[in-house]
């Protein structure tokens, strides 16, 4: 069996320095909020070179507590995605605010920055782009269209930490970005964990006040907040492993280097294509293939763990139901859930590994074009 991810064989690597790490907390009797949530930010907001970082309790959280800080809410509307996890626009909907939806562009299954200006109506207030899988979204294009229209942005970077685009971290273009520390995540923790990175010492006040029920100054409160704290264990291990994470990121593209060679000859293996002038981090190595839902059942049997991220868009959720949107408003968004499929892609994944995912799939590719035609 080859999974999508191990987290146990990246263990084996940074386990002995994450638990001396932690039994130093359990022994400091400081378990939230302490000086590594404090030391961490500090290490995450240079790595990133952004002036602020606000450690949080999730990435769900950064994305909700980064649209409170900009004051949207009911009566609102966001322009985001439905080809993306449901985090992104249940924020959206905690806050009261309405998602509209945009395409995406196939090529880098990213908001397609070319149908953003079409959504906008006097209720739009931001544009809040996911950079999926660790692909990073063209930010000049969704820079310039925010700054004509006089709206706020919000990254959803959390599959995308260490992505650059034109030699520029993701999340740090907009007025807030959220990333993850959920454990199957680039830099995951060994429990829940988020952050919200502003260049504004203003968004920074306001995101602290609310992740510890909306007061700066302890049992004076200002506003509704919520207990979206980060925890010290927690810290201290993305702490360590903060220091990997380019060695991982670099490791995750020479896999996808090596995945796009072995699939270089089966033409009907589409491989993921990157914008020029980006450094993408490959959270998912994500191709695209006929027959999907049966080449799918086929690896599965032969081994292979690859994943469909995600099998239904959101604006055909029951969540979203109210909104009324049918089949036929997003044509790509809609074609593309139909034939992605995520292949296994850590930083520990061996060559071997990689020429078997390859060989099974290109078979099973093969199997399914006769099952389907038979
Ligand atoms: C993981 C993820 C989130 C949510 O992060 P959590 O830490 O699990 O709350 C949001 N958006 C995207 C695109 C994600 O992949």
């Amino acid at each position: 069996m080859i999974p999508i991810i191990d987290s146990k064989r990246q263990y084996a690597t940074v386990g002995a320095e994450v638990e001396k790490e932690v039994v130093e907390v359990l022994r400091s009797g400081s378990y939230i909020l302490g000086k590594n949530c404090k030391a961490f930010e500090e290490e995450i907001a240079k790595f990133l070179d952004v002036k602020n970082a606000v450690t949080l309790n999730s990435g769900t959280d950064a994305l909700h507590l980064a649209l409170r800080a900009l004051d949207i809410g009911a009566g609102d509307e966001v322009i985001t995605v439905a080809f993306t996890f449901v985090a992104t626009t249940e924020a959206i909907g905690i806050v009261g605010a309405t998602p509209v939806f945009v395409d995406i562009d196939p090529d880098t299954f990213n908001i397609d920055v070319n149908e953003i200006e079409s959504k906008i109506t006097p209720k739009t207030k931001a544009i809040l782009p996911v950079h999926l899988y660790g692909q990073p979204c063209n930010m000049d294009v969704i820079m310039d269209i925010a700054k004509r229209h006089d709206l706020f942005v919000i990254e959803d970077a959390c599959q995308a930490i260490g992505a650059e685009f034109k030699g520029k971290k993701v999340g740090t273009f907009g007025d807030i970005g959220c990333f993850s520390f959920y454990p199957t995540k680039n830099l995951g923790t060994m429990g829940d964990g988020g952050l919200a990175v502003t260049n504004s010492e203003f968004l920074k006040n306001r995101m602290i006040a609310l992740r510890n029920h909306g007061g700066a100054i302890r049992y004076y409160h200002d506003e509704i907040g919520v207990n979206s704290r980060l925890d010290e264990i927690q810290a201290a291990i993305l702490r360590v492993k903060l220091n990997y994470i380019n060695e991982w990121n670099k490791k995750r593209r020479e896999h996808a280097a090596y995945y796009n060679e072995l699939f270089k000859d089966a033409k009907d293996i589409e491989t993921p294509k990157e914008l020029d002038n980006t450094y993408c981090v490959y959270h998912q190595y994500t191709v695209k293939v006929p027959n999907r839902d049966e080449v799918h059942k086929l690896l599965q049997e032969n081994g292979i763990g690859a994943m469909i991220y995600y099998p239904v868009p959101l604006h055909l959720q029951k969540v979203h139901a109210h909104l009324g949107l049918k089949e036929g408003l997003l044509p790509n968004t809609e074609k593309n859930t139909k034939l992605v499929l995520s292949l296994p892609m850590f930083a520990e994944i061996t060559e071997e590994e990689q020429r078997t995912v390859a060989k099974t799939l290109i078979e099973c590719v093969e199997k399914a074009k006769s099952k389907v035609s038979a």
